[in-house]
């Protein structure tokens, strides 16, 4: 298996039953977007053109998607970017930045919830308390 470093775009009304290795099919009238993994497993990828899936940009030369392809489904785990027909893999190192941009968000969702109690102003806290204290002073 050997990774591809380019796509040659074809645009089609059907995607054909036999997909060829290196092509990237877009059908306009189906908004979609259909290519053998690059990574040279032979799965069929599929990108639905959508507001919110893939946006596909064509330069009148070349073809370029957005977002990253991730294919997380597939036992090769591939993920890359189409740009301008190139493939551009994501490497270990983007998955580590990934992960670690994964772990820095916790960790501000951490701070933010500790954030708040402790920025609670004493006198809401009170009047909480106060309140609670109130209703089962009623019962
Ligand atoms: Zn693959």
């Amino acid at each position: 298996m050997r990774q591809l470093q380019e796509l040659r775009h074809e645009f089609v009304e059907f995607i054909p039953d036999t997909l060829e290795s290196g092509v990237l099919y877009i059908s306009i009238p189906y908004a979609t977007t259909t290519h053998l993994c690059a990574c040279g497993c032979r799965n069929e990828v599929v990108n639905p053109l959508a507001p919110h899936g893939w946006q596909m940009t064509f330069d009148g030369r070349s073809v370029s998607l957005s977002p990253s392809v991730g294919n997380w489904s597939f036992d090769c785990e591939s993920h890359y970017w189409i740009r301008r027909g190139r493939v551009d893999w994501a490497g270990a190192m983007e998955r580590d930045r990934i992960d670690a941009g994964r772990a820095r968000r916790r960790m501000d969702i951490d701070r933010d919830l500790s954030g708040t109690t402790d920025e609670t102003p004493k006198g809401l806290k009170a009047g909480w308390a106060q309140r609670m204290g109130a209703f089962f002073r009623r019962k």
